[in-house]
């Protein structure tokens, strides 16, 4: 199911996707068994189609891509957000 919200927060406006770096991808498809239909498949690649689908904090494709083919945010840019939601402070 899609996630409207993380904590809170509207889901659209986190940038949580991953990214395929095609120069290294190597077309094995592991990545398309994600269950939350991130993934579709062009000219026998993966591409990312429904990137507002991505669980905000999931980075599994990343681990079983053999390649190291798939990059998602580091962890931080979420605790960045987290931080920023539970400010205060309104000069940023
Ligand atoms: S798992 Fe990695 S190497 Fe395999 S198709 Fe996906 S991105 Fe490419
Ligand atoms: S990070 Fe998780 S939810 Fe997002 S595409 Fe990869 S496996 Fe699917």
């Amino acid at each position: 199911m899609k996630e409207e919200k993380w904590f809170g927060i509207n889901r659209k406006t986190i940038d949580w996707f991953p990214t395929i770096d095609y120069d290294i991808c190597n077309g094995c498809m592991i990545c398309l068994e994600c269950n939350h239909d991130v993934f579709g498949k062009e000219d026998d690649k993966p591409v990312v189609c429904n990137k507002d689908n991505c669980i905000v904090g999931c980075t599994a494709c990343a681990i079983v891509c053999s390649e190291g083919a798939i990059k998602l945010p580091p962890k931080e840019y979420l605790r960045r957000i987290a931080r920023h939601r539970n400010s205060s402070c309104s000069c940023c």
